[in-house]
């Protein structure tokens, strides 16, 4: 009677295996959202929104044309 288990076994595995191939609705993997700063007022923002300024990223298109922050005093 021990070719009843096997049996029994392999259709399970088969079952599993055919189910599982029904399942087309797989969830959009989670992609991590890449924040960068503004150069000019340093606010962060989605890289999506961002305004690019040469080597640099703004917040907006008034910020671009202002330029980068100076460093330093303030
Ligand atoms: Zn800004």
């Amino acid at each position: 009677m021990k070719w009843l288990l096997v049996i029994a076994v392999v259709a399970a595995v088969v079952w599993m295996l055919t189910r599982g191939r029904e399942s087309g609705h797989a969830r959009r993997p989670r992609r991590p959202e890449v924040m960068v700063e503004c150069a000019h007022c340093g606010v962060h923002l989605p890289a999506a929104d961002a305004v690019l300024g040469g080597d640099r990223v703004y917040c907006s298109e008034a910020h671009r044309l202002a330029g980068p922050r100076r460093k330093g005093s303030g």
